[in-house]
């Protein structure tokens, strides 16, 4: 019925023990190489290497003639590979185990340390108890933790798992397994994560809960068919020949426990075969073919102690003792019973206690020791109830754990959502950033443009106020200017005492110039004769266009006497304009009347009108002349 299994670090993960001959041949006598021994160890330890148990067998003893002599660390590292591939006696492996640990430890080697610990667990498990085993693990388990070699903590979770599932505490096996899980899957180890896809489904078989196992096995089924890992596969079909027992259903289970045993001839794997035979003979009982099921019982009772195999003593009696209570040979039954409850009460296993208890109060009762039958059916009920309180303990830490899971799976989902949300948030806040920038850029292009329009704005005005005090065509001062000057002057004048002259011009006769050769000609020559003045005069004078062809030159702290030479000088530069440019042989001539201001004179107007006076009588007296005023 539900029989232990072989020993799991034997074809799990430990040393992805896997495939096909990608390095050549395993040559024995090959030389000490550290290089070639690097590159075989390497791809032997690697996760994605896949051997078969023969030809990782054949590589490892190549390996060993590798070995550079008197090289501890790479000896090492051949002795952790070899330890869990090399022997079929249990015994020996378990010495060899022993042997190669103390090695590592008086090397101080970690790596070595953990793997030969868990190596030397492993066999533990057969050859001792599951319980030294599991301290075994615990131990190697501690040293990867302390390492963070996450590799090897997934292989002791799987390990421990193995053992925890072995001692009944499912849901903490399955929690290891799935823990490891995450880390083959975190670190990219596909063939062990598919590997442990086993011991999750026996997790749940143990369980009670077969429609999981049933999923997981199938699935595992599959990467080993795929893979052509056939070492995985056989154990693959065991555990659904316990499935399919476990569900009152022989014909299934014999069929898987058929193809297991075929596989396992065929790969003469010795440890296999003895497990298909124990399935055959559990699948045989449920048969009731007695006879056939007590030879295949004898046949893996033998196989198992060949190979030095132990584990499996406490079922074998049970199955003897069925058998024998089939056949209606309840002493003998009762005998093989009896062995199979001490094998069972020594190892504290409640669920083949459990199995053992019906089956030995039975045929109690077939020999009439009544008392006892009861005990035993009491002892099975007792049994029963705490195997379905742990049960359905353990199925609510499943739940528990795949709530938490379900939960921290949400968590991760939301946190990738604000993740991602957050992401779009900065994205945005880099986008604002640039419209940022591109509203700072425009707002200073707005300033420059601003700054050049209130430049432009200013010069305009500043060209308004120009024209304002300044006449357009001739660019001299114009009317109200040269009057607001005169004003400013007069005040001095008059405050300080000193003198101020003013000249009154007019050009001569200059409606026949217009008459004659055009406005045009006359503005340009006005344009030219107001040049010429304004050049003649010195930094303090002033020259206005007060009329047509009329100018008012003022000029400060300049008496009568000092201004007439002024006023001959302006008369002389406009006399000597040369216009032929204009008309040729055009000459023009000013008329310059001169005032200086006198002590009671408080008005612009008086100043300038005796200026006008001297001015007509320059006209009366011929023109292109200087005439003072009184
Ligand atoms: P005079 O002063 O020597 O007696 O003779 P005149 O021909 O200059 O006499 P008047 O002062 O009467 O004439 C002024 C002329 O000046 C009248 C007008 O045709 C001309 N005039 C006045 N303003 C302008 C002007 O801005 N441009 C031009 N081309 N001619 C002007
Ligand atoms: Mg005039
Ligand atoms: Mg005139």
């Amino acid at each position: 019925m539900l029989l232990c299994c072989r020993n799991r670090w034997l074809s799990l993960g430990l040393a992805a023990l896997v495939a096909t001959g990608a390095l050549g041949m395993g040559d024995a006598r090959a030389a000490p190489s550290a290089a070639a021994f690097d590159t075989l160890f390497s791809h032997l330890d690697d996760d994605a290497t896949v051997l078969s148990l023969e030809e990782r067998r054949r590589q490892t003893v190549r390996l060993k003639a590798l070995v550079p002599p008197g090289d501890v660390r790479r000896d090492l590292r051949y002795k952790m590979l070899s330890c869990v591939v090399d022997f079929e006696d249990m015994k020996a492996g378990f010495e060899y185990a022993k042997a190669a640990l103390a090695q590592a430890r008086q090397a101080g080697d970690r790596t070595a340390q953990i793997r030969l610990q868990y190596c030397e667990a492993g066999y533990r498990e057969t050859v001792e108890t599951p319980q030294t085993a599991l301290a075994g693990y615990e131990a190697g388990l501690a040293l990867a933790h302390a390492s963070e070699d996450s590799r090897m903590v997934a292989e002791g979770l799987v390990l421990r798992g193995g053992i925890r599932s072995l001692l009944g505490d499912q849901a903490l096996a399955l929690l290891d397994f799935m823990q490891a899980q995450q880390r083959f899957d975190a670190g990219g180890y596909r063939h062990a994560a598919d590997a442990n896809l086993q011991n999750i489904a026996i997790a749940y078989r143990r369980m009670g809960q077969y429609d999981q196992a049933l999923e997981y096995l199938k699935a595992s089924r599959e990467n080993s068919r795929k893979n052509k890992r056939w070492d995985f596969l056989v154990l693959d079909l065991l555990q659904l020949g316990f499935v399919y027992e476990s569900l009152q259903q022989p014909d299934q289970a014999l069929a898987m426990y058929r193809e297991a045993e075929q596989l396992a001839k065929r790969h003469t794997w010795k440890y296999d075969l003895p497990a298909a035979h124990l399935g055959i003979a559990g699948a045989l009982l449920m048969k009731r073919k007695y006879d056939e099921a007590l030879r295949m019982t004898a046949q893996a009772s033998r196989e198992f102690t060949a190979i030095g195999d132990t584990s499996n003593y406490g079922m074998i009696e049970l199955y003897y003792g069925q058998a024998r209570a089939g056949l209606g040979q309840h002493a003998a039954a009762l005998a093989h019973f009896d062995n199979a409850a001490r094998d069972f009460e020594a190892g504290g296993n409640e669920r083949y206690l459990a199995l053992l208890y019906p089956e030995r109060a039975a045929s109690l009762e077939a020999v009439g020791r009544m008392q006892d039958a009861v005990d035993d059916t009491k002892r099975f009920l007792a049994l029963r109830e705490v195997l379905r309180k742990k049960m359905g303990d353990q199925r609510t830490m499943v739940l528990r754990y795949q709530f938490d899971a379900a939960r921290r799976d949400d968590h991760n989902r939301r946190l990738e959502k604000e993740s991602t949300l957050r992401e779009q948030q900065v994205s945005a806040l880099v986008g604002a950033r640039r419209w940022q920038w591109i509203a700072l850029g425009l707002g200073l292009l707005l300033i420059v443009t601003l700054g050049a329009l209130v430049y432009r704005q200013v010069r305009r005005l500043r060209r308004l106020r120009a024209l304002a005090l300044t006449d357009e065509l001739t660019g001299v001062a114009n009317r109200r200017s040269i009057e607001l000057f005169g004003e400013d002057a007069l005040d001095e004048a008059r405050q300080t005492g000193s003198a101020l002259t003013a000249l009154t011009v007019d050009i001569d006769r200059f409606k026949s110039i217009n008459d004659t050769y055009g406005h045009a000609t006359g503005d340009e020559a006005l344009i030219r004769v107001a040049r010429a003045c304004q050049g003649t005069l010195r930094q303090f004078d002033r020259m206005g266009r007060v009329g047509g062809e009329e100018f008012l030159v003022l000029l400060p702290d300049t008496d009568l006497h000092a201004a007439l030479p002024i006023a001959e000088r302006l008369r002389r530069s406009a006399e000597a304009l040369a216009l032929d440019d204009l008309v040729p042989g055009l000459r023009i001539t000013l008329s310059i009347g001169a005032a200086a201001l006198k002590a009671e004179e408080t008005d612009l107007g008086d100043l300038t009108r005796r200026a006008d006076e001297a001015l007509y009588r320059a006209k009366r007296l011929g023109r292109n002349r200087v005439e003072a005023g009184a």
